[in-house]
Formats: C-alpha cells, sequence, structure tokens
C-alpha cells in the first residue's frame, strides 16, 4: 500500500488534507489525476446505470435533508457501531473490527494485550455528522450530513416516478457526497469520513424482489470486470443473520482482494418495502404506487446497489499498479482501462527543434478540442517522458519526429504492450476514439 500512496502524492491522484497544517486525520484531497480518474469512474458507472438503460433515472438530492428523515429511516436510533476504549491508552476501536487493530504502546500488539490494559464495555456510537441549520445552535435547529444518498431517492419516489412516468419496475441513480463519523477510518482512501457514493435504488413489485436481488448482484460483478478489474481479485460475500443492516432481508458484498485483504468494495442490499413505509408513516403522506395499466397498489420493495466512488478509484489504482523490468530498466506502469486513464493521450516533440515543438502543439490542440484529456511534455529523454506516463496510467504517447516533417505520420507508443505504430496525423484522434470505446 506504501508504494501506491505514494505514487498517489507523487503524481498528483490524492494528496493528505491540510497537509501543510500537519494533515487532517483520514481526510484526503484528490489532486489533478485524482479528480478526474474518480469522475471516470463515476460517468462509467452512470452511463452503465442511467444513460444505456431507459428503465433508471438520475436524481441529485441535497446533502442536508429534513431531520426527521433520519428518524424515519432509522439512522438517528440504528446507525451505530460498537466502541471500544481502553481506559488505560485512551486509544478507541470498533468492537466488531478489533482483529484489525493493534494497540498504540510498544511493543505493538492486539488491543487489550498488555498486562495494564483495561478494555471498557463496547457501547454503541451514532455515525452521523451533527449540525445546525441557520443561526441558532439549539435541539430544534439540529441537521445531520447524510450518511448515504439513498434517503433522497426515496422521499422523491413519487416525484421522480411521476415525471418521468416511469412504471415499476424502475430506479434512481445518484452520485453524491456522504458523511460518515467513523471510528476507526484508515488504509488510506480506503475509509474515509467523508466520501462519494454511486447508489441506485430500483423499486419492484414485492414478489419479484429476490429475482431482482439476483440480477443485480450479478450486474454490478460485471460492471467491474467491464471497466477492467481483474476478474480473480473479485468475490461475492453474502451477509449473515448477524451482519445484516436494520433495512435489509438479504445483502450481499462485492469484495476485491486489497493489499490488506478481502474487502466490501460494493453492496447490494434488498431493503424490501422498510423505508418507503417508514417515510410514509413518519411523513404522514402516502408512498403507494398506483400501477397505471394493472390499477394495483402496493409499496415497493426496494433492491439497493450501493459503491464507494472513492474506494472504486482504488481498487482501480490497486489492481493496475505493476513493477516491471524493460529493457533492463525498472519502470512503475499503471495499466488503467483508458476510460479510466485521466490522461488519454500525451504528446512529445522528439526534440525541441525543426518545428517539432509547434506540430506537437497543434495536435495537442486539437484532441483537446475533440475532447480527449490531453498533455504535452518535451522535458528529459523520451525514455523518461515514458516513465512519467506510464506512472501516470497515460494509455498512449505520441511523438511528433522528423518523419513526421516529412509524411505527415506519429508514432503512438501503447503503454501496455509497448508496441509502437506510425499513424497519420490526421487520424490519431479517431484513431484513440476507436479505443475509447
Ligand atoms: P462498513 O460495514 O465497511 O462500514 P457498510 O457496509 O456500512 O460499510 P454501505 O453502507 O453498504 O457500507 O456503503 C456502500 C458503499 O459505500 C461501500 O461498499 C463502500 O464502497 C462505500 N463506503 C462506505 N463507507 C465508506 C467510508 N467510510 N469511506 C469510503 N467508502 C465508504
Amino acid at each position: 500500500m506504501e508504494k501506491i500512496v505514494s505514487l498517489c502524492k507523487r503524481r498528483g491522484y490524492v494528496f493528505q488534507s491540510s497537509e501543510i497544517y500537519g494533515g487532517a486525520a483520514s481526510v484526503w484531497d484528490y489532486g489533478p489525476l485524482g479528480v478526474e480518474l474518480r469522475k471516470n469512474v463515476a460517468d462509467a458507472w452512470w452511463s452503465t446505470m442511467v444513460h444505456e438503460r431507459g428503465d433508471i433515472e438520475g436524481l441529485d438530492a441535497g446533502i442536508l435533508m429534513h431531520p426527521r428523515v433520519w428518524e424515519a429511516s432509522g439512522h438517528v436510533t440504528g446507525f451505530t457501531d460498537p466502541l471500544l476504549e481502553c481506559k488505560t491508552c485512551k486509544k478507541r476501536w470498533r468492537a466488531d473490527h478489533l482483529e484489525d487493530g493493534a494497540c498504540p504502546r510498544k511493543p505493538s500488539v492486539a488491543p487489550g494485550a498488555h498486562g495494564d490494559c483495561e478494555l471498557g464495555e463496547p457501547r454503541l456510537f451514532n455515525l452521523m455528522f451533527k449540525t445546525f441549520m441557520g443561526p441558532v445552535e439549539e435541539d430544534a435547529s439540529v441537521v445531520y450530513l447524510r450518511p448515504e444518498t439513498a434517503q433522497g431517492s426515496y422521499v422523491n419516489f413519487l416525484n421522480v416516478q411521476q415525471t418521468s412516468r416511469q412504471r415499476v419496475p424502475f430506479g434512481i441513480a445518484q452520485v453524491g457526497k456522504a458523511f460518515r463519523n467513523e471510528i476507526t477510518p484508515g488504509n488510506f482512501i480506503f475509509r474515509t469520513r467523508e466520501f462519494e457514493q454511486a447508489e441506485m435504488q430500483f423499486f419492484v413489485k414485492p414478489g419479484s424482489d429476490d429475482d431482482w436481488f439476483d440480477y443485480w448482484r450479478e450486474q454490478r460483478l460485471a460492471w467491474h470486470h467491464e471497466i477492467g478489474i481483474r476478474p480473480d481479485k473479485l468475490r461475492f460475500h453474502e451477509h449473515g443473520p448477524g451482519e445484516l443492516a436494520h433495512y435489509a432481508k438479504t445483502a450481499i458484498d462485492i469484495e476485491y482482494e486489497f493489499p490488506f485483504g478481502w474487502q466490501e468494495l460494493e453492496g447490494v442490499h434488498n431493503r424490501t418495502d422498510f423505508d418507503l413505509s417508514r417515510h410514509q408513516e413518519y411523513s404522514g403522506k402516502r408512498l403507494l404506487y398506483i400501477d397505471p395499466g394493472s390499477g394495483e397498489r402496493f409499496i415497493p420493495y426496494v433492491v439497493e446497489t450501493a459503491m464507494g466512488v472513492g474506494r472504486a478509484a482504488l481498487v482501480a489504482l490497486v489492481d493496475a499498479y505493476r513493477e516491471e523490468e524493460v529493457a533492463g530498466q525498472a519502470r512503475v506502469v499503471l495499466s488503467l482501462d483508458p476510460r479510466l486513464a485521466p490522461i488519454k493521450a500525451a504528446v512529445f516533440p522528439l526534440m525541441k527543434k525543426f518545428g517539432q515543438p509547434e506540430t506537437a502543439k497543434e495536435l495537442l490542440t486539437a484532441l483537446r478540442r475533440a475532447r480527449i484529456p490531453a498533455s504535452y511534455d518535451q522535458a528529459g529523454s523520451i525514455g523518461r517522458r515514458y516513465r512519467r506516463q506510464d506512472e501516470a496510467g497515460t494509455p498512449w504517447c505520441v511523438t511528433v519526429d522528423r518523419q513526421t516533417g516529412e509524411d505527415q505520420s506519429v508514432t503512438i507508443r501503447d503503454r501496455d504492450t509497448l508496441a509502437q505504430e506510425r499513424v497519420g496525423i490526421d487520424h490519431v484522434e479517431r484513431w484513440i476514439r476507436e479505443r475509447l470505446r
């Protein structure tokens, strides 16, 4: 993991938040390449879930919602983790993740394992961040930063269904920030207190929920394969009765084998009619679906797919990271799927003369105009320029050389195969487009 963290810093993927002040614990800032990667992950998700289907609509609900939403959803009473504190060293752990923890005192041992350790009883700790709406800090003005985007989809269920004239089964998709006051955040951007979610709520007729649950778990696994994640690094983990969230009938995690072990990447949950029924009860407003064809009335069941965008970006980085030897020289390469790569093409002049920089810059401008994210580099040897782009995950390097002046062709070098192809300068844009799907 240290190698990934250091590459992320070196190449501008991820920085520690507020670094000049010593850093803010477990908050991370996405740099120039990181912000593109995260956006590309979210866009790939949006294309598959919204644009390529007719039965899922997009929504962008507010982060702050009416506080009753969180009473209805069960988060005020039930969104808790068991917190365990050592009275001797004051360190805190999640009681259900104790095996991952360590005593901060030397020698480092399991929590509670030093002779004078004194672990207290686990107590439930609510993970929602609280703040106040308006200028007065009083109980009546308490609001929460949402811990999931899902509730915005539930309270808008009829708004979306009626305005888009969808019929059940249909879904609502959202990408947006969520906040959880995690007891033990960590593992770089794996678990943070502020993170982005890509969640989809699929509303179905009661009785068809088990089939839709099976459908969505397969669809979601297939999507991770499609964006280039190695299939042998992904698996399902079915939740046992003790693991199920308060709203879930069945739940499955899609797990990835991180350097620190198999961990959840995405969850697929059968949330039944729990959320819509509770909002109907707490708001006093009917959230009944009336089928325009059959006239049937029911509160739909919900199958949810919930993925962390930052966590999926971390998976992409970890999965793509390789150390190789090329012609006797070590190289670090990020073999990101071209769709996810922040920069698609880097344009180089082989030499800083003979009009090569001018031609390369013209090509750069043409690529940018065609909305192909591209960069320019003329510093150092061509080998060093390749290495920089390999580490950044850029799939193609385009070099303008002496021959370009003669026949208007350039070389395109492939990051993974290292193969070089000569392509007419006017065809570079199309050549890249064809490979981006
Ligand atoms: P855990 O049990 O690990 O705390 P969870 O099961 O509560 O997580 P969900 O509520 O299912 O997680 O959230 C859906 C997805 O959101 C997760 O699969 C993960 O990708 C992402 N996610 C959840 N919590 C965090 C976090 N603190 N930091 C980054 N991503 C997160």
